[in-house]
């Protein structure tokens, strides 16, 4: 066999080696290794130094010299990894990892189940979902989800990849990063391999590409982007993308790809509303084994509003302290389990306690208090509740309405106004009204 054919063969071994190695490991160990020379059966392949070669040896040697077999066709090779001679004195410090693993890895929970549909995500979540289900021949080529951080643009998107892996088989996907598609790059052109870097970009039904904004003011990366994306587009391929703003805002990105970008549907994801928080809270919680109260979840979600990262980690925290499934714990203990992880938890008058003070306070339910009755009882808590979320949370009229069984935001409006009138004639109903807020804010 000729060198220039042992060089490929050994390539094609990379290759394989590649899906069956973490990629972090992959590249710090493996991927420098070249073929050296071969001596009938047996195939030098040479490493940048010793103390690589020996690990490679000593992890993956077997491996290696069975993809060799299998790739060559020829049973009886056998592989010897050496060390570069130029190297051989070098001490031996352990190569640097280069980029976490980003590729082709699909986090298990990012999947459609686990996402929580809300107003926030609507037409996201609507066009994955479509992208999924019409995989081959969705309308929505590209589709662009843009939002802030930690809303779920990589979740939303990985769920597409975990669908079509599970219901189209033989359908290949790429997840990447394009921090990561830039990285790559430069390594390929670095070692004269962007002929192989375009054929791993090629060979793809599905591409989800992450975070493009990260291509901002890099031209290189934009070209190369822009002819794989005519590529798999011409061909029918679907592709994903992801920013954390829409197409036009992304700074230096040049006009071809803003309109290409453009051109399927663009949906963005906004902060999720109250009830898609609690829902999330309770979703999670859920995953993790528990079953807070929904005072706590609650109460939760009244503070974090714009990070469903950061909702997550209050979970965990909880989760970490609470004793058996979490439904025993109150809102005042979780207050205290998350002081450090979220100060402003304990100036937060959240509706919950306000609902439960009224109650007590007028000795009527809490459940009346939200509920339909008109009865002159429970109208006057209920408004005097409504009051004081209105004056001391941070709640919006339409969440308060949805507390009180979804009434309308101008019912609420109605109602702190009545209360307000009333508190100006009724000197007693004044102090009362006025004690309650005194006892929530301490
Ligand atoms: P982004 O990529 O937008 O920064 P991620 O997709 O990484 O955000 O989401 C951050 C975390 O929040 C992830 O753990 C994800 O599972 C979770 N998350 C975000 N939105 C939702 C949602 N609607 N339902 C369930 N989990 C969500
Ligand atoms: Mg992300």
């Amino acid at each position: 066999m000729a060198e220039t054919d042992y060089r490929q063969l050994w390539r094609q071994c990379l290759t394989a080696a590649r899906d069956r190695v973490p990629t972090s490991t992959f590249n710090s160990w493996l991927a420098d290794s070249e073929f050296d020379s071969a001596d009938g059966d047996v195939v030098y392949v040479r490493f940048p130094n010793e103390f690589m070669a020996k690990w490679a040896r000593g992890h993956y040697g077997d491996l290696l010299e069975d993809l060799l077999r299998v790739v060559s066709g020829n049973s009886r090779i056998s592989l010897r990894c050496i060390g570069d001679p130029a190297e051989v004195s070098a001490p031996a410090p352990p190569p640097v990892t280069r980029q976490p693993p980003a590729r082709d890895y699909l986090h298990p929970g990012y999947t459609f189940e686990r996402f929580v549909p809300g107003r926030n995500n609507e037409l996201a979540h609507a066009g994955a979902l479509s992208v999924a289900r019409e995989f081959g021949h969705s309308r929505y080529n590209p589709l662009f989800i843009y939002g802030g951080v930690g809303l779920g643009k990589t979740h939303l998107t990985q769920a597409i990849g975990h669908f079509v892996r599970q219901h189209f088989a033989g359908c290949t996907y790429r997840y990447i990063s394009s921090e990561r598609f830039t990285q790559d790059l430069i390594n390929a052109i670095g070692g004269h391999a962007t002929y192989e870097f375009r054929r791993d970009y090629l060979n793809v039904d599905l591409l989800l590409m992450d975070d493009v904004h990260f291509m901002a003011g890099k031209e290189r990366t934009q070209e190369e982007f822009f002819y794989r994306f005519n590529e798999l587009y011409q061909n029918g391929k679907q592709i994903v993308l992801t920013s954390d703003r829409p197409p036009v805002e992304i700074p230096d990105l040049e006009e071809r790809l803003v309109s290409r970008f453009q051109s399927g549907l663009v949906a963005d994801i906004q902060p999720p509303e109250f009830e898609t928080r609690v829902a999330i809270l309770s979703q999670k919680a859920t995953e993790a084994g528990f079953r807070f109260r929904l005072e706590v979840l609650e109460l939760i979600a009244s503070v974090i509003k714009d990070n469903v990262r950061q909702l997550e980690g209050a979970v965990n925290r909880l989760s970490a302290s609470a004793n058996a499934d979490g439904s025993s714990l109150t809102p005042d203990e979780a207050k205290l389990l998350l002081a450090d992880y979220l100060p402003d938890l304990s100036r937060i008058i959240s509706t919950g306690s306000v609902l439960a003070a009224v109650a007590e306070d007028f000795q009527v339910a809490p459940s009346l208090i939200r509920g339909k009755q008109r009865r002159r009882e429970v109208l006057l808590p209920r408004q005097v509740a409504m009051y004081l979320m209105r004056e001391l949370t941070e709640t919006s009229l339409v969440e308060i309405g949805r507390v009180f069984s979804g009434r309308d935001h101008s019912t609420v409006l109605h109602s702190t106004e009545r209360i307000r009138h009333l508190m100006d004639e009724d000197p007693i109903l004044k102090r009362r009204v006025q004690d309650l807020a005194k006892r929530l804010r301490s």
